[in-house]
């Protein structure tokens, strides 16, 4: 059989078991099974599979067929042009949360550039951080930046040090903790994906054999039920003038608005992702941004 044929194989057999991308999902398989990546797939399409890379690939398809994610199966997924080793302990990282990535570094104060007097540490905080995926980036975007991470499960947490060692070299502080109870301020920054989804919808994905952590996607009825909390430790936590970004769903932007409001957070923004759904909401604890 060749690269050309069982990639058609196994799109086809991917077409309509709930894959958004057969093909895609077809090479990245097929790359895996030949320890190759997937550019490398779609560069040799004339090329003959040995048998035991069709039966690893085979074996790889009706997985994904079932339900479970590319990336539990791969191993990995890239985020912010970085590797994450992801696995059933954590969320695969979305390309949405680029964007909370994206508000976190904006709200960042810059890199002082300035010789003479001493530094003061910037110091942020990435609570609920799963694969550890929005707190790395920034802290290897950032490196100046003093990044802990929290989340709270134990496991994840594991997956997070392991990453964080892995693509930065050293490993970064990370507490369990639920919300930020594990977190010790002052911050200049708390970032946080938090659970959102709502438990309809939750209920609906893991029926299909997705198999992420349900504690990493399940905010209860409307999806809403930790941003009171997050936002009230956060204030606490941050030092005057800091800044809270979260990532929402996308239909909450107005209800999440109003509860870093009523939390005290001044100069509130719903920010929307390239696809113009509403992804992020941030605040300032002082001043207005
Ligand atoms: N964006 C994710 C999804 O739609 C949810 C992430 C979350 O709840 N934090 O599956």
């Amino acid at each position: 059989m060749t690269v050309r044929a069982a990639l058609a194989e196994g799109s086809g057999a991917l077409e309509g078991s709930g894959s958004g991308s057969p093909f895609l999902d077809a090479a990245l398989l097929l790359g895996h099974a030949l320890g190759v990546d997937r550019d490398r797939v779609l560069a040799s399409m004339p090329d003959e599979l040995d048998a035991s890379s069709v039966e690893a690939f085979r074996a790889f398809v009706a997985r994904r067929s079932s339900g479970e994610p590319v990336a539990y199966i791969v191993g990995y997924k890239e985020f912010y042009g970085r590797r994450y080793t992801v696995d059933p302990r954590v969320l695969v990282p979305r390309p949405d949360t680029e964007l909370l990535v994206e508000v976190a570094l904006s709200l960042l104060p810059p890199v002082s550039r300035t010789g003479g007097g001493p530094v003061r540490t910037v110091r942020c905080h990435d609570a609920f951080t799963g694969s550890g995926c929005v707190g790395v980036t920034i802290a290897a975007e950032r490196p100046d930046v003093e990044v802990s991470l929290s989340d709270a499960s134990p496991a994840a947490l594991e997956a997070a040090r392991a990453n964080a060692l892995g693509l930065l070299g050293r490993p970064l502080d990370a507490r369990l903790g639920d919300v930020l109870s594990a977190a010790v301020g002052p911050f200049d920054l708390i970032v946080a994906n938090p659970p959102y989804v709502t438990r309809e919808l939750t209920d609906r994905l893991l029926s299909t054999g997705d198999g992420e952590p349900r504690m990493a996607l399940d905010g209860g009825e409307l999806g809403l039920d930790i941003y009171p909390a997050l936002a009230a430790q956060a204030f606490d936590l941050l030092a005057d003038g800091g800044s809270l970004a979260v990532e929402i769903g996308e239909e909450q932007g107005p209800a999440v608005a109003a509860v870093l409001e009523s939390a005290g957070f001044g100069g509130v923004r719903v920010h929307a992702d390239l696809a113009g759904s509403d992804r992020v909401v941030s605040g300032g604890r002082h001043a207005v941004r």
